[in-house]
């Protein structure tokens, strides 16, 4: 079971489909990335050092961060007061063998013995046994995936440098950055002193790690240990469904990565991914829209798309169409109000006439002051209705019984709201205008020559 999760989560982004369908074939007992909202997981690999790792320990601290340290044994031996620190300050400790050496050049048997011993040293300076396991370089060999060896593999979703200084502390922040965000597995070094790694590298990964907290905190995000981040995945609603919704639901979260990037589309809170959105072209019917203004075919529109794993999230943890309802309008009510202000301050979203969504789960947005609009028939309406009946099968609490029985409510919307009443609800305005640059005339012309896609955009 476990297995088809992380399976489903690997072809969910791209970078990891390979190195995921790798592991897959040669085993399954590796956890490279995790899911949450708000967790993200910092791993420290080749210590403890007796410099910094108590630097370490004391920045997290500060920001009560919790992290994974895998450790060597040889390290661990010489310094167990910083073991035993980290253990008491709700620290996760892992193995990274006795000495940092490849298993590629170790026989099984050796490889065997690294952990245990490591594992030995641990245990009598905690008295707590660790399962979890890191080999070095992340090299696995065939028989790391054992299960006799009876410890969880864990590698990492992100790696940065960190071991060479002349990286720099700017372009290790930057890298951090980037790369932050839920259910990440960091991996930085608390230790310069291995094959291939500065002495002092550790030094500027402490002052990137700071900064990087700091946004952290910003941002609502948090460090959590590895063993609690797996505990999440067991816990996920994807683990509940039958095989071939979850085959279903896996597709749909690629295709959503694939049309997020193609298009652009951009999150209205990346912390916290409800609503995203892109600027395109109306390409329908004229339609006289509540405040009096008239919707035309070219006219700029802000078409708005559910973010699917939010969705599906929500709708496997509603017990009714009635609380789902409840839900996805509290959420609605929390990014509106960011939106508004977004095109407040952007002269490109502020000359979009209208709001724009397509759904059929359509009693709801009325409340916000949208209009409910028949999609004219065709082959737009045709496969939007398609893909709608397959999405609302897998993620509306009564699943597909309720399309059988009231399959002619069902029909896809179209729902518009003017822009101008978002802003005028939200008090806010319309930015200055200024004079457009070359460049943003030619990617307005571009707009015009994007086509419409079907069944991508879901308002409720
Ligand atoms: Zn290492």
């Amino acid at each position: 079971m476990q297995t088809l999760l992380l399976w489903l989560f690997y072809i969910s982004s791209f970078y990891a489909f390979i190195p995921g369908m790798i592991s897959r074939i040669f085993g399954y007992r590796v956890f490279r990335k995790g899911i949450g909202r708000t967790e993200f997981a910092l791993t420290f690999d080749d210590g403890p050092d007796p410099r910094y790792t108590p630097q370490l320990l004391d920045l997290l601290k500060q920001y009560d961060a919790k992290a994974t340290f895998f450790v060597v044994g040889a390290h661990a031996e010489q310094n167990p007061e910083i073991i035993k620190r980290m253990y008491d300050e709700g620290h996760l400790i892992g193995i990274h063998n006795y000495v940092h050496k490849t298993n590629w050049l170790m026989r099984p048997a050796t490889v065997k013995q690294q952990i245990k011993r490591t594992g030995d040293i641990i245990y009598s300076i905690t008295g707590e046994r660790s399962t979890y396991y890191r080999p070095p370089w992340g090299i696995v060999n065939l028989f790391d995936f054992s299960k006799r060896r009876q410890v969880q593999i864990v590698l990492w979703s992100a790696m940065f440098g960190d071991w060479k200084e002349k990286l720099g502390v700017e372009r290790l922040t930057e890298k951090l950055l980037t790369k932050l965000g839920p259910g990440e597995v960091m991996l930085l070094h608390d230790c310069g002193t291995t094959l291939g790694a500065d002495p002092k590298a550790p030094e500027h990964m402490l002052i990137a790690l700071e900064r990087m907290l700091e946004e952290a905190k910003k941002r609502g995000l948090r460090s959590i240990r590895v063993d609690e981040m797996i505990q999440h995945m067991q816990n996920s609603p994807i683990q509940q469904l039958s095989f071939s919704k979850r085959l279903v639901v896996g597709l749909w979260l690629v295709w959503e990565q694939c049309f997020q990037f193609m298009f652009r589309i951009k999150t209205i809170a990346p912390a916290d991914p409800f609503l995203h959105y892109r600027l395109r072209k109306y390409q329908g019917d004229p339609v006289q829209m509540d405040n009096g203004e008239r919707l035309i075919k070219g006219d700029k529109i802000i078409e708005l798309h559910i973010d699917n794993r939010q969705l599906f999230e929500l709708g496997v943890h509603s017990r009714s169409s009635a609380q789902l309802a409840i839900r996805m309008i509290r959420r609605m009510e929390k990014d509106l109000p960011v939106l508004a202000e977004r095109i407040a301050e952007d002269i490109d979203l502020a000359e979009a006439k209208a709001l724009y969504g397509v759904s059929m789960l359509n009693r709801g947005p009325e409340k916000f002051g949208f209009m409910v609009l028949d999609l004219p028939d065709g082959w737009f309406a045709r496969s939007t209705k398609f893909y709608l009946s397959i999405l609302l099968s897998v993620i509306h609490p009564a699943g597909g019984a309720r399309l059988k029985v009231r399959s002619e409510v069902l029909v896809p919307k179209m729902m518009l709201m003017p822009v101008s009443q978002l802003l005028d609800q939200m008090n806010k305005q319309r930015p200055q205008k200024q004079v457009k640059s070359r460049e943003r005339i030619l990617e307005e012309e571009q707009l015009s020559l994007e086509a419409e896609l079907p069944g991508v955009t879901v308002v409720h």
